[in-house]
């Protein structure tokens, strides 16, 4: 791999006390070319432009595709990447139904570890602080015709991350738009169902609300995603989650939220939940928590939920005794290596 080193790191503008999602790059990215049919010349090279042809079909059918994923430090300064392999499989499942060539383990592994290794201090020390990396796959080459391009570029670039949506989330269950359909599209993690999403968002904001609840396509009848999250229902002591299936993103996240809840003695059911058994235990004052999932956001919770112009708010109560915040902090305690990894999650680099 060739290594093109910055003659100048940006790191000492940055005040790690302060740092907002996706407002510092790191000082590299990693950069690689598929064409006749392979992979080739990876380079690791300054975070800067690109260029690429105005006929590359991302640009017109928009095959892209990306992923989330954090490097963590421990208080030794050793760094770890939390479940890596998961992500380059759901990359590859994401390639596949965008018909993309996959990537092979050992060009995500090696491009992965050399660049954290370049920018190791990008990554910060704090808890709760990570380097957020996105992986990602776009189609560079073609002509005005709607088929798969011939040429990829597969990036890695990283940004300093702190958990976003630190305040509990006002939410509307989505009545007329779905940001993904039987048969789609909706289990990758492609750009075009982040596009097709910012105008329903927009509206719900507009509204009053930070993000919306999406239901199903056909008849907006069951929950399926918050945002960018997948969700959780805190009721009668069970943790209520939709079924990762072919319309939900399998959030890396949400699988481990699972696995602790369950090791933990909480019972978990895996379920279609619909909108009406919602509101019956919103009205019934049923619903303990409700909260949300992700790489970026680890877990927040809700307090407000709207439905057809009307809005229920979910109890007050203190984050020690939520059980929201007890799964984040023994998945933060996992990441940063706080305790035991009884899991094998935690992968040093
Ligand atoms: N759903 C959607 C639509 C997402 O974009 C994300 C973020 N990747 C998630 C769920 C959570 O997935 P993960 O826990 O793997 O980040």
């Amino acid at each position: 791999m060739i290594i093109e080193n910055i003659s100048h790191s940006r790191i000492d503008k940055i005040d790690f006390n302060d740092i907002s999602f996706g407002n510092h790059y790191s000082d590299h990215m990693f950069y690689c070319k598929f064409e006749n049919g392979k992979w080739k010349n990876p380079i690791i090279k300054p975070f800067g432009d690109i260029t690429v042809s105005p006929l590359s079909l991302v640009f017109h059918y928009g095959q892209a595709i990306f992923e989330g994923m954090k490097a963590y430090k421990d208080k030794y300064g050793n760094v770890f990447l939390f479940r890596p392999l998961e992500n380059f499989n759901r990359l590859n499942s994401s390639a596949k139904r965008l018909e993309m060539p996959l990537i092979s383990k050992s060009l995500f592994r090696d491009g992965l570890k050399k660049l954290l290794s370049i920018d190791k201090k990008w990554i910060p020390n704090n808890y709760g602080q990570s380097l957020y990396i996105r992986p990602f796959l776009i189609a560079s080459d073609g002509k005005l015709s709607a088929n798969p391009s011939k040429k990829y570029i597969f990036m890695i670039i990283c940004t300093t991350a702190s958990n976003y949506y630190l305040t509990p989330l006002k939410v509307k269950i989505e009545q007329k738009y779905s940001r993904s359909a039987d048969g789609g599209i909706g289990f990758t993690k492609a750009a075009g169902n982040y596009a097709s999403s910012f105008y329903p968002t927009r509206i719900a904001q507009e509204e009053g609300y930070d993000q919306i609840l999406w239901t199903d396509s056909s008849t907006h009848s069951f929950i399926e995603e918050s945002g960018t999250m997948n969700v959780f229902f805190y009721i009668k002591n069970n943790l209520i989650t939709a079924p990762a299936n072919k319309k939900i993103l399998n959030g890396i996240t949400r699988k481990s939220i699972i696995t602790i809840a369950k090791k933990e003695g909480i019972k978990v059911k895996e379920c279609n939940f619909s909108v009406s058994e919602l509101i019956y235990n919103l009205r019934k004052n049923l619903v303990k928590e409700i909260f949300g999932c992700g790489t970026a956001v680890v877990v927040n919770h809700f307090k407000k939920i709207g439905y057809k112009f009307k809005n229920y708010y979910l109890p007050n109560i203190s984050n020690k005794k939520r059980i929201s915040f007890f799964l984040k902090k023994n998945l933060l305690d996992i990441q940063h290596n706080v305790i035991n990894d009884p899991f094998g999650w935690r992968f040093k680099v």
